[in-house]
């Protein structure tokens, strides 16, 4: 791509380096933004740079969150023995979505994934078994998706628990393998999330 500009050329470069974006939409936004008013940018680049700098994780479940300690560990209306374990904020969110689970969350930030040298120190697994430690856990439901690094993280998570007293469960699906937990439909997600099944179960099932 020839450009006539080496300030555009540098403002595309920027923006296709975002997943999903290639040279030809860095190109389309850019010239976009050039056609809106000169505030419209400055909103933009003012909102990015201000999440980046000024953004917090839960002290609690590592959520992304404005405060300390997020909402939904602070709610006293939550069950704080059952316990959600996610690997990021999207799957907070579609399961806040479905409205039909009550407990707390643990996000892990990632799954294992030796090809991507991602191993369980690089996750916030330690501070999930710390948690489980302190006894006030009653239950543990895995819901990973159901990839290879989402079973490989759910077994080393279950293995660390050896010898507490806590149920681990996982969602049952009614979702395609491999399928990733945030484009599940609400429904069919809710339903999971009630009818989830005891893990050793579904090790077996295996
Ligand atoms: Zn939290």
């Amino acid at each position: 791509m020839e450009f006539s500009s080496k300030l555009l050329e540098n403002a595309v470069y920027e923006m296709s380096q975002l997943p999903g974006i290639g040279k030809r939409t860095a190109l389309r936004l850019v010239l976009h933004l050039l056609k809106q008013p000169e505030d419209q940018t400055s909103k933009l680049s003012v909102a990015l740079d201000t999440v980046r700098k000024d953004i917090k994780f839960c002290a609690n479940c590592h959520n992304i969150s404005d405060v300390d300690i997020c909402e939904i560990c602070a709610s006293p209306k939550r069950d704080r023995t059952l316990v959600c374990v996610v690997e990021d904020i999207r799957d907070v969110m579609a399961i806040e979505n479905t409205s039909q689970y009550r407990g707390l969350y643990h996000v892990l930030g990632g799954k294992i994934s030796p090809m991507e040298g991602i191993g369980p120190h690089d996750l916030t697994i330690s501070s999930l078994i710390k948690k489980a430690k302190e006894g006030e856990i009653k239950e543990l439901i895995f819901a990973l998706s159901s990839t290879m690094e989402g079973d490989t993280t759910n077994f080393y998570i279950f293995k660390q628990l050896d010898g507490l007293d806590i149920n681990t469960s996982t969602i049952a699906r009614g979702i395609a393998v491999g399928d990733e937990l945030e484009y599940a439909d609400e429904v069919t997600l809710g339903r999971s999330i009630l009818n989830r099944i005891p893990f050793e179960g579904s090790l077996k099932a295996n």
